[in-house]
């Protein structure tokens, strides 16, 4: 059981993204840095605008939320 309990620590991803998570454009490749604006779509699932700085394009990308037990 321990080595389940393991599995899924490491599986689970915190909330703040990691650098090779950053989406890259569809049209040139750019990598995206920050998003325009974000969006809760839903309580588990925000949504990010982004807008390539290299040619202009955007769009938009979904991502789950990790709940926080901090109250
Ligand atoms: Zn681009």
């Amino acid at each position: 059981m321990t080595a389940i309990a393991e599995i899924l620590s490491t599986a689970m991803p915190r909330s703040a993204p990691r650098g090779s998570d950053l989406p890259t454009c569809p049209v040139c490749a750019d990598t995206m840095v920050a998003a325009e604006a974000s969006a809760y779509l839903s309580n588990s699932v925000v949504s990010y605008l982004w807008t390539c700085d290299t040619c202009g394009y955007g769009f938009v990308t979904k991502h789950p939320v990790q709940q926080i037990m901090c109250s």
